[in-house]
């Protein structure tokens, strides 16, 4: 069928100019489908340059009981107003809409491109999600974002109704903790899971505090926001402190308002508690996760170690064999939840010193990934060499904190 054929076939089925003109869309620049239509009417021998600007008739849009579309683009300002009324409690800056075609419209569609073939033609969806999409980022003053927009809107015509997809603001900062005893993340009753049980005094939550819980307060209270993920570049554990400013991304989950005072906020929190230190807060993306996650940063860590006897001198010296590349198997602590197996690391350099008797100040510098209470204790030869192992005694880790993340 040639697209005069197409054309006087599809004049039978008294389009209105819209729907005539999308089955066009393909053809010619800078026009809209309506004036396409009109073309499409007027020109008698049609073909595919015709579709330009001096063709367009000045004729009033005919078709007013289009069998397609039933004259759904005549309320498009109606279209602008319910969505710009769902989004009203947001704040966005970028915006994506979207469509639900009632059925009828869509199975009309199909029988038009099964008759007269689909080339050339555009969607009737994407033509309403362009009009009614610009409408409302003009009124809004914002962009469209195809890619990943604050905000998905579905016009739904089938249900009369708008469906907002909310998504997450993100924020990245690093941290310092300055207190022992609290996990990074928040940390579920396992009995309970979170429910609250007597075990956990009806808290629901193993721990009382969490380093996401002292810094999202404020972020949450700001964003008007119900909930947050907190992704760390690793973790120290709980009863670790660390000095080298940990980076992470706070995810706020359905954010009313996205520009945030974010030194305000980082300020206040500073001056409000001393067991979590910010710094550098900046809005980011969703990218940054996968980015700080997938980092590997050397650290030096600082330990308090507890022998179980006396040491010689000549037997203090054999610590620093344990610098070069060490054997450490998945811990025990961790291996129901870590594939066992064995992984080489890297300790860069060792220091130790005797605080007082059967106790050592010991600073390492270690490869990524290194688990430092086990290079200290040996973990039951499961790391090799260890602390323990070049001193032919037990040692126990006491006390550690991450002095400096690469
Ligand atoms: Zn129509
Ligand atoms: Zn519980």
């Amino acid at each position: 069928m040639d697209l005069r054929e197409k054309r006087n076939a599809l004049l039978e089925l008294d389009l209105c100019d819209r729907c005539l003109g999308r089955q066009f869309a393909m053809l010619g620049h800078g026009l809209e489908n309506y004036e396409r239509g009109a073309i499409a009417r007027t020109v008698e021998n049609l073909k595919e340059d015709s579709f330009v600007d001096r063709n367009v008739p000045e004729t009033d849009p005919t078709g007013e009981e289009c069998p397609l579309c039933c004259g759904l683009f005549e309320n498009l300002e109606e279209y602008v107003d319910q969505v710009i009324r769902a989004l009203e409690p947001y704040e966005i800056r970028t915006l994506l809409l979207g469509t639900r075609l009632p059925e009828e419209i869509e199975r009309a569609e199909e029988k038009i491109w099964e008759d007269f073939g689909k080339k050339n033609a555009e969607p009737t969806k994407t033509e309403l999600n362009r009009l009614v999409g610009r409408k409302v980022q003009t009124r809004l003053g914002v962009e469209a974002d195809f890619k990943r927009p604050d905000v998905n809107a579905i016009l739904d015509l089938r249900d009369d109704r708008v469906e907002l997809q909310v998504n997450s603001s993100f924020f990245h900062a690093k941290y310092n903790k300055y207190v022992r005893g609290i996990p990074q993340t928040v940390w579920y009753c396992k009995e309970c899971g979170g429910r609250g049980c007597a075990k956990c005094d009806y808290t629901g939550k193993k721990y009382q505090e969490s380093v996401q819980e002292i810094i999202q307060e404020r972020f949450l209270k700001s964003a008007d926001a119900k909930e947050a993920t907190f992704h760390g570049a690793g973790r120290e554990d709980v009863d670790a402190r660390c000095f080298g400013r940990r980076e992470f991304v706070l995810e706020l989950h359905d954010p009313r308002k996205r520009s945030l005072a974010l030194e305000d906020i980082q300020e206040k929190l500073n001056r409000s508690q001393a067991k979590v230190e910010l710094f550098g807060v900046k809005e980011t993306s969703k990218d940054k996760v996968k980015e700080i996650k997938e980092k590997k940063a050397d650290k030096t860590y600082r330990a308090v170690v507890r022998l179980s006897g006396d040491i010689s001198e000549a037997r203090m010296d054999k610590i620093s064999e344990v610098q070069g590349t060490i054997d450490q198997r998945t811990p025990k602590r961790v291996v129901h939840r870590r594939a066992d197996l064995v992984r080489e690391r890297k300790v860069y350099w060792i220091h130790a010193e005797e605080l007082c008797r059967g106790v050592l100040d010991i600073t390492i510098k270690a490869e990524a990934g290194t688990y430092i209470k086990e290079l200290i204790s040996g973990d039951d030869g499961r790391t090799k060499p260890s602390v323990a192992g070049q001193l032919g005694c037990m040692a126990r880790c006491e006390k550690l904190d991450v002095l400096d993340i690469d």
